[in-house]
């Protein structure tokens, strides 16, 4: 696993260096509004721990840390109007590393919606 690099631009979101669109805070975990969203919908889930990748986190992070973002996904799809309750749907990913064609070395849970996303995987 890479270092974790303190200067990735979420990790200085997150000391409060540089402003962000919060949606939703919880004890472990930050959501915020993409800078340059894909979609109507496009939100970004980020542990508040320094994990660089899903691997990392899903391996390393406490059980607290994992449940509280699990949750937070949740809590994220239902409110932001795209659970399946409302009919509509979304698309969770995370990038990683060189393949995932990965840019910011915080891990990072994209959640897209609000227009058809389209196929990408078959
Ligand atoms: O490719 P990766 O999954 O690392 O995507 C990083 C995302 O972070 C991009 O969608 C980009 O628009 C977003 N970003 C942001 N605010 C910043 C810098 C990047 O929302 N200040």
């Amino acid at each position: 696993m890479p270092a974790y690099d303190e200067t990735n631009i979420f990790a200085r979101i997150l000391r409060g260096e540089i402003p962000n669109q919060t949606v939703l805070e919880t004890e472990h975990t930050l959501a915020f509004r993409d800078i340059a969203p894909k979609a109507p919908v496009h939100v970004l889930v980020i542990p508040k721990g320094a994990y660089v990748s899903y691997d990392d986190f899903a391996a390393n992070a406490s059980d607290a840390e994992v449940l509280d973002f699990t949750r937070a996904m949740a809590r994220l799809t239902h409110e932001l109007g795209v659970d399946l309750d409302s009919g509509q749907g979304y698309r969770v990913i995370t990038n990683a590393g060189v393949h995932g064609v990965q840019e910011v070395p915080h891990f990072h849970m994209h959640i897209l919606g609000g227009r058809n996303i389209g196929r990408m995987v078959d």
